[in-house]
């Protein structure tokens, strides 16, 4: 069957008070944005919901699944339309909606018409009674059950008459644009698409930052980043994101510094530079994918030397206390998994120690890191002056 309307059903937003409408603006611009490729559509806000109709031909599934990519909703029901407000109409339109839907009617329902139009004789209890009977009458397998039903099943007289009662899950959480901007820290693992993921769905923008290598790490490696930013950025809006030629920076450390200090050092350095760069583009927090143990640079000693390089802004880690397949199992859900394990190098690996130190002393490093002094912000400023930007959409 072909739905002419989809109503958009969302949870957190309703709770805004007068901002409310701010939230439903931007969570109807990102529809508008994501729509557009698959047809003709338009969104519009009324009664307090949202609704999209469809002013074209369309696929189904690239709809739902565009929808699905919208923070902020957290149901698409499909919506049959009755034009015109006469009792045998809808009744007719309600018993083909109900057979198309559910080839299978071993099912409990339960109706739930509502009246806004006064204008339309019957109210909602007597419709519900009659509805019910019309359905009973045309599936005698249905049952009703008006405590616990499987289905319930929605009639709304408004202007027009609106059907619907399957409800598609969608991802949930807040419109992005709502909240500010952060500056991911995107490497080609697993667990950084899915940090960028979980910070997008609380309403943040997101722009990223990349730490390359070459020739140490291919161009493979940084065309993984690219995709992994583009998949993310079907959810979150576009990204603009930052590579950096980090190899010179990262060998004036090799040379330089304590080789099992190294990771810590590098992380330092990156948290400095993503820093610089997120209060240039007006950020206000940084986006890490780091997990509390997940490997050396990650014990909480670890993460708290780390943690002081970013003296200005806050770092935000959202998979910090999730274990390692707790996150595999958003990336999968999310679609970043299969980008995500292609064996790529990182720059990260490339030039690791074997025996990383696990408990870093925060003095330890300062005093590694005056072994730079002289020797780095040269580099460091050249690498900063030298970004190449992707925009990925
Ligand atoms: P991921 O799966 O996200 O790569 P990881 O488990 O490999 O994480 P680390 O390599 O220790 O862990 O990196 C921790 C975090 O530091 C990453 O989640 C990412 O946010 C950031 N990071 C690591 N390498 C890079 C890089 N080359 N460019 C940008 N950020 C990086
Ligand atoms: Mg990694």
């Amino acid at each position: 069957m072909d739905y002419k309307m989809f109503l958009i059903k969302y949870a957190e937003i309703g709770t805004k008070g007068k901002n409310r409408y701010v939230f439903e603006e931007a969570m109807c611009k990102r529809m508008r944005a994501r729509l557009k490729p698959h047809g003709s559509f338009e969104v519009t806000r009324a009664y307090g919901r949202i609704y999209v109709e469809a002013f074209s031909e369309y696929d189904m599934d690239d709809v739902l699944e565009a929808l699905g990519t919208i923070f902020g909703i957290v149901g698409i029901c499909p919506v049959k339309v009755v034009e015109k407000l006469e009792f045998d109409e809808i009744a007719r339109a309600l018993v083909e909606y109900v057979d198309n839907e559910y080839p299978n009617k071993n099912f409990s329902f339960k109706m739930n018409c509502r009246r806004n139009n006064k204008a339309f004789l019957k109210g909602s209890m007597e419709m519900n009674a009659d509805l019910g009977a019309v359905l009973l009458d045309a599936f005698p397998e249905l049952s009703v059950d008006v405590h616990k039903p499987d289905i319930f099943v929605n009639v709304e007289i408004r202007d027009v008459v609106y059907i619907y009662s399957k409800i598609i899950p969608g991802p949930g959480g807040l419109p992005v644009g709502t909240n500010g901007k952060g500056m991911v820290l995107l490497s080609g693992g697993i667990d950084s698409p899915v940090a960028a993921y979980m910070i997008a769905k609380r309403g943040v923008e997101l722009e990223a930052i990349y730490f390359n290598a070459p020739p140490y790490t291919s161009e493979r490696a940084k065309q993984k980043v690219i995709d992994l930013a583009k998949l993310v950025a079907r959810y979150s809006g576009p990204i603009k994101l930052n590579i950096v030629n980090f190899t010179d920076v990262q060998l004036a450390i090799y040379d330089n510094c304590p080789h099992d200090e190294l990771t810590i050092i590098m992380k330092r350095v990156f948290y400095r530079m993503a820093q610089e760069l997120a209060l240039k583009d007006e950020c206000q927090c940084i986006i890490t994918g780091e997990s509390i143990g997940q490997v050396s640079s990650q014990t909480t000693q670890s993460l708290m030397v780390i943690d002081l390089a970013a003296d200005k802004l806050p770092v935000m880690r959202p998979c910090i206390g999730l274990d390692k397949q707790e996150i595999i199992d958003i990336s999968q859900k999310i679609g970043t998994f299969e980008t995500s394990i292609l064996p790529y190098e990182d720059c990260c690996t490339t030039f690791v120690a074997k025996h990383p130190v696990t408990r870093p002393k925060l003095e330890a490093i300062l005093e590694s890191e005056a072994k730079l002094e002289g020797k780095l912000e040269e580099l460091y400023a050249s690498a900063m002056d030298n970004i190449e930007v992707v925009y990925c959409r």
